[in-house]
């Protein structure tokens, strides 16, 4: 529990270096810093990627501390102009930045260990900002700094992550740890398939409402993509069991409201609940691919131990293929077209029967771009399952976007239709 200070719950992150907004370097301590934050309770309302540029780093700087509690400054401690932290944030506090004999010392020191003597311009590595309690560095040259400002806290911490995480733990946490209100945050994702984005958002509208007016309140984002949505739910509270008792019951909401349309409560994959149903009910999975050209298979095969399901695939994409690996009879191919109900259904139906398995799922479709015709345009795809009893469903689809899209959204579909098939058995 914090002291005399009041405790800190919110955070801005800031990664300088003009290396990171090309595309050639990606902001990696963000990431390991806010998951440490997390577990901390901090909340982390904002990151930015800064340039080497000082004016623009002193009022980002100033910018966030005015809005958060804490602001976490990572990279530009470097010895080179282009190193323009230290400056930046003393210009942005107002406060003077003087060199410190002891950290010259020890910088020489380690130029001198290996033999060299130390160039001038790493002097500038021992400016510390004023009021700020200094943060060793055990790997390199250049220390961090932990400067107080009324009762806020901004951090300076080194770029290189090899630098950087071990000074966070051992001299950022800790401090941290006696500043923080002791509250944890709990997550939870919840997976759905088969409602589009706006018509889960207009129906969890008003479970939002009430899980914001409850104690402990749960926060949800909604995340939609490759035919699925995700929903992050999160809870804070000092005893983590509480927190996980409001997400459990946020869940219930969600389940209550969406049925069969609910993949999973635990974050796991689609791929993963498929492999998960296949292997409680003992059964195993074949699958003709047409349109997806072994997509499916790749991502039932992604989840480690899936070869305790999969029996195999087969990538049929001409009718020759459909006829002679699958026995499609070429009579249908012909009556109906490649991308139909009755085609899909003589795919699964001759996957399961020429690999001997339980389930067999087949899939035909046109992903475009070319390949359209009024009556099946870009986009229509059609999914068929055959099992895991006597049972075989076919279900035809529109799916919008490029050739790409059509064949995410497709497996999705496929694997989607799966997971329907055995857990809610006609
Ligand atoms: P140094 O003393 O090594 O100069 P520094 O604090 O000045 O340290 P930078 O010069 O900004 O750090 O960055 C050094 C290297 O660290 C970068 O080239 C990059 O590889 C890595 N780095 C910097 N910032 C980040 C970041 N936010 N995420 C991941 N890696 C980073």
């Amino acid at each position: 529990m914090s002291g005399q200070h009041p405790a800190i719950g919110r955070a801005e992150i800031i990664a300088v270096g003009t290396e990171m907004l090309g595309g050639g370097r990606t902001d990696t301590n963000s990431v390991f810093l806010t998951r440490h934050l997390e577990e901390l309770g901090i909340e982390v309302q904002a990151k930015s990627v800064v340039a080497d540029d000082f004016q623009l780093l002193e009022r980002i700087v100033a910018e966030a501390l005015a809005r958060t509690e804490l602001v976490l400054v990572t990279g530009g401690l470097g010895p080179t102009d282009d190193d323009v932290t230290r400056a930046a944030v003393a210009a942005a506090l107002g406060r003077p930045l003087d060199e410190d004999e002891a950290i010259v010392a020890a910088i020489r020191t380690r130029f001198v260990r290996r033999g060299y003597e130390m160039p001038s311009i790493n002097r500038r590595q021992g400016m510390v900002i004023g009021g700020a309690v200094v943060l060793p560095n055990a790997v390199g040259t250049a220390p961090g700094q932990w400067v107080e400002v009324d009762c806020k806290v901004i951090v300076l911490l080194p770029g290189p992550p090899r630098e950087l995480e071990p000074m966070f733990l051992q001299e950022v946490k800790p401090r941290l740890e006696t500043r923080v209100a002791g509250e944890q945050i709990v997550r939870r994702t919840v997976r759905l398939i088969g409602r589009t984005e706006s018509h889960a958002e207009e129906r969890l509208r008003p479970l939002y409402a009430a899980w914001r007016a409850q104690v402990p309140p749960v926060t949800a984002t909604i995340l939609a993509g490759r035919g699925q949505i995700e929903l992050h739910l999160a809870s804070r509270s000092i005893d983590p069991a509480v927190a996980r008792r409001a997400l459990a019951g946020a869940t219930a909401d969600v389940e209550q409201a969406f049925g069969r349309d609910v993949c999973s409560t635990d974050g796991r994959a689609l791929e993963e609940v498929v492999g998960d149903l296949l292997r409680e009910k003992s059964l195993r999975i074949a699958i003709a691919e047409s349109c997806t050209a072994g997509m499916i298979a790749a991502r039932l095969t992604a989840v480690p131990g899936s070869s305790a399901y999969v029996e195999g695939g087969v990538v049929a994409y001409s009718n020759q293929a459909k006829v002679a690996l699958l026995g499609v009879p070429l009579s249908v191919i012909e009556e109906h077209g490649a991308v139909s109900e009755p085609v899909a259904v003589a795919m699964a139906e001759g996957a399961r029967a020429v690999l001997g398995a339980g389930v067999g799922v087949g899939v035909t479709g046109i992903a475009g771009p070319g390949g359209g015709s009024e009556g099946k345009p870009v986009g229509t795809v059609v999914v068929a399952v055959a099992g895991p009893g006597p049972d075989v469903v076919a279900r035809t689809f529109l799916f919008p976007g490029t050739r790409q899209h059509v064949r995410v959204f497709s497996t999705t579909a496929a694997l989607d239709m799966v997971r329907r098939s055995i857990q809610f058995p006609a």
